[in-house]
């Protein structure tokens, strides 16, 4: 599944039970992750049909009227994926769209307290799944996804393994918090320079 914006995004609020933004109470469901963009254009994460594309009356009784201008996509692979509180919608009910193209724009109309997009995931049978996992992005408030991290980051995970093993049974990596370091930690370049160091001694 491919990022709904090309550009930078954070994530505003997480998937889950959390304190409702309007009312205040706490442990209420969110079943989607609200996501805050630089560029606004909102993307298909997958291709598939378009199943709805409408905003619904708040008098009409119907709770998607919550969602504002929202897009409903049924995906080739099973999931019917929402895009919700849109300021514009850029395509029809019944319409194929094909991953990357433009849905609408990032917007907020609805039950929203500023422009975000309200992402989410089902699967055939209505059941909600944690979109970041799809998204390959934690669940985490304030966590950033910058899309030209992305590449080297799949670089790093076929790497990591190995190589933070190789450094850490040599004695490379040894030294001040080395013990609690997490994978994508950055180093200092004097921080380099004694693991060059130190592997020239074992080399
Ligand atoms: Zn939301």
């Amino acid at each position: 599944m491919r990022k709904p914006f090309d550009g930078e995004f954070r994530v505003a609020s997480p998937y889950g039970s959390r304190v409702d933004p309007i009312t205040g109470e706490p442990g209420v469901w969110h079943g989607g992750v609200d996501l805050v963009s630089a560029d606004r254009n909102v993307r298909a994460v997958i291709g598939g049909t378009v199943l709805q594309s409408r905003m619904v009356d708040k008098g009409s009784g119907d709770r998607t009227w919550e969602w504002g201008n929202y897009v409903s996509v049924g995906g080739d692979d099973g999931f019917v994926i929402y895009y919700c509180h849109l300021d514009a919608r850029a395509v029809e009910k019944g319409q194929r769209v094909s991953p990357g193209q433009i849905l609408g724009i990032e917007g907020n109309t609805g039950r929203s307290t500023g422009i975000h997009l309200h992402f989410e995931v089902r699967d055939w049978g209505g059941q909600q799944r944690n979109p970041c996992d799809y998204l390959g992005i934690p669940n985490q408030a304030g966590y950033i996804f910058k899309p030209e991290r992305e590449s080297w980051e799949d670089e790093c995970h076929d790497w990591s393994r190995d190589a933070v093993e190789w450094c850490v049974s040599r004695g490379i990596l040894k030294g001040k918090g080395d013990d609690n370091f997490a994978l994508g930690d950055p180093i200092t370049r004097e921080e380099m320079c004694v693991m060059l160091f130190r592997a020239r001694e074992i080399m």
